[in-house]
Formats: structure tokens, sequence, C-alpha cells
């Protein structure tokens, strides 16, 4: 069913809406099926998941970490990763940016903003992103290149409360687009929206969908 799942939902998606298909705890093979049918783009949410999958599985898969991320994991995905959704604080930036240095790359990140009513969610708030994207510290780093925000809105049926969460990640994207990334074209990206949401995410701004369970089943 994987194939049809996956065709049903990228047909549903307007241009400009890229999708993530979220395998985290899935095994090798319903990847590959995804795969041969045409998707490149993976997400997980656990490094040492996803360094596995990643060396196992085709090469020209884009890996996207999508979790919480700890700084003393950085270095295992450093060297391949291709989108960390999840940055949180400024030291986690810090550290993306050392290992890129020495892996000798750029790494595209997005900001992880806290959108959603419960506590357990990580992420700045908007104050927290703009103190880090003025401080001089950030304008010096050359091996991160922020590509968007990411954001997840409260797990409830209340549909306007879903989506009043991802418009304000929108305005968030926005106004930072605006203040800080005028002139960098690439800051483009604005991950929202998962199984149960993502048609609420599209209406409100959504160009990176995170879907897993409706596309490989529950987990
Ligand atoms: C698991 C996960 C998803 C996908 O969730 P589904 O409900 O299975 O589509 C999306 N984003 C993040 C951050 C996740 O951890």
């Amino acid at each position: 069913m994987i194939r049809e799942n996956l065709q049903r939902i990228v047909e549903e998606l307007p241009k400009g809406v890229t999708l993530v298909a979220v395998s985290k705890t899935k095994p090798n093979e319903a990847i590959l099926e995804a795969y041969n049918a045409g998707q490149r783009i993976f997400g997980e949410n656990k490094v040492q998941e996803m360094t596995q999958k990643a060396e196992m599985l085709p090469k020209d898969i884009q890996w996207h970490l999508i979790g919480h991320l700890q700084r003393n994991k950085v270095k295992y995905i450093a060297p391949f990763v291709s989108l960390i959704h999840g940055i949180d604080t400024f030291k986690l930036l810090k550290e993306i940016d050392k290992e890129g240095r020495k892996n000798n790359r750029i790494i595209d990140v997005l900001l992880q903003f806290h959108i959603a009513q419960e506590e357990t969610k990580f992420g700045f708030s908007f104050e927290e992103a703009q103190e880090m994207l003025e401080d001089p510290e950030f304008s010096a780093m050359e091996h991160v290149n922020i590509r968007g925000v990411m954001g997840m809105a409260t797990f409830t049926e209340n549909k306007s409360q879903v989506a009043d969460e991802f418009r304000a990640l929108n305005n968030y994207f926005l106004t930072l687009q605006g203040h800080f990334f005028k002139f960098n074209p690439t800051f483009d990206t604005v991950s929202m929206g998962m199984s149960g949401d993502y048609a609420i995410a599209i209406d409100e701004g959504s160009t990176m969908v995170r879907i897993g369970s409706s596309i490989f089943g529950e987990r």
C-alpha cells in the first residue's frame, strides 16, 4: 500500500510543497518501496537509526533529521544530513557550524519554534530566535545555512487552534525573512504539517510537509 499512499498524497500536494516521507521506526524494505515509487526525501527522528539506514540505502536519498537533536550526536550526521529541522538553541547551531567546518560543508537547517500549547514540544520563542540572529557570533558562522522555520501544532481536534498555530509560525517566517534574510533567497522553507494536519498547514502557508503514518501505516 505504500506506493498507493505516496502517490495519492503527492498528487494532492500543491506545487511548491515538498514532501518529507517520515520513515522513523519503519524497516528499510518500506523505505525502498517508497524510493522505488520515486520518493527521495526521508525524515528520521533518531540519529542512530538515520545513520544506519543511510549506510544501507541508496546514496541519492536526502535524509532529514526531524526530531530533537543532542549536541553530542551532531558529529554522526554532519557528513551526510540534508536538512536538520529541529534547531532550538544557539548552542546547537554552533555545534552544527563546527561540525560543518570539519566536514567542509555548509549544513542546511531550520529553526524550530514552539507554537503548540503542550509543554513538551521543543523550540525557540520568537524573541530567543531574534536575539540569536542579532548576535555577531551568528553572523560569523560559515558552515550553517538557515533555510527557514519548523513547528508542530498542538495535538487536538480543534482545527481553528491548529490553524492559528500554523499561521503564527508562517508569520514568524515572514517577519524573519523581512528582517534578517532579505538577501538570502534560500531562506524559503516553512516546515509544518503531519499526517493529521497537513491540509490545514498547507492552507496556512506550509512549503514542506512531514508525513509518516499516512504513507507507511501506523507505528
Ligand atoms: C513522527 C513525526 C512526523 C510524522 O508524523 P505522522 O503523524 O506519522 O505523519 C512529523 N514530524 C515530526 C517532528 C515527527 O516526529
